[in-house]
């Protein structure tokens, strides 16, 4: 486990949080979070609309058929997201302070 990044009072209703910390939260400038007290500990989650990470998934084909995937009841032919439509949301996803990663699966 990593060391504990060091959090910053500015004042009694104002934290700085380390910039991974605050990176990882998908946070940008004016976002909120919920605080949440339990004993001697405070836990910050994100709000709900801040977007840490972006999954997009460019086939619905798959040569597997497990009885629990989604797949056994889409009625929808299987096939590929064509190119301009995986773009939007790359180059959306691209702006944000999130991290990014590529899975490529062949
Ligand atoms: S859950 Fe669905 S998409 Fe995932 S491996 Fe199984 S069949 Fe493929």
């Amino acid at each position: 486990m990593a060391e504990p990044e060091k959090a910053e009072a500015l004042g009694p209703d104002t934290l700085r949080l380390p910039p991974e910390a605050a990176r990882k939260l998908g946070l940008s400038p004016g976002a909120r979070l919920e605080a949440a007290v339990c004993r001697s500990s405070v836990e910050l989650r994100p709000d709900i609309h801040s977007l840490a990470k972006v999954y997009i998934e460019p086939s619905s084909r798959c040569n597997l058929s497990c009885r629990t995937c989604i797949r056994q009841t889409w009625s929808e032919p299987l096939g590929d997201m064509d190119l301009p439509l995986f773009q939007r949301p790359a180059a959306a996803a691209y702006g944000l302070r999130a991290s990014s990663s590529v899975h490529n699966v062949e």
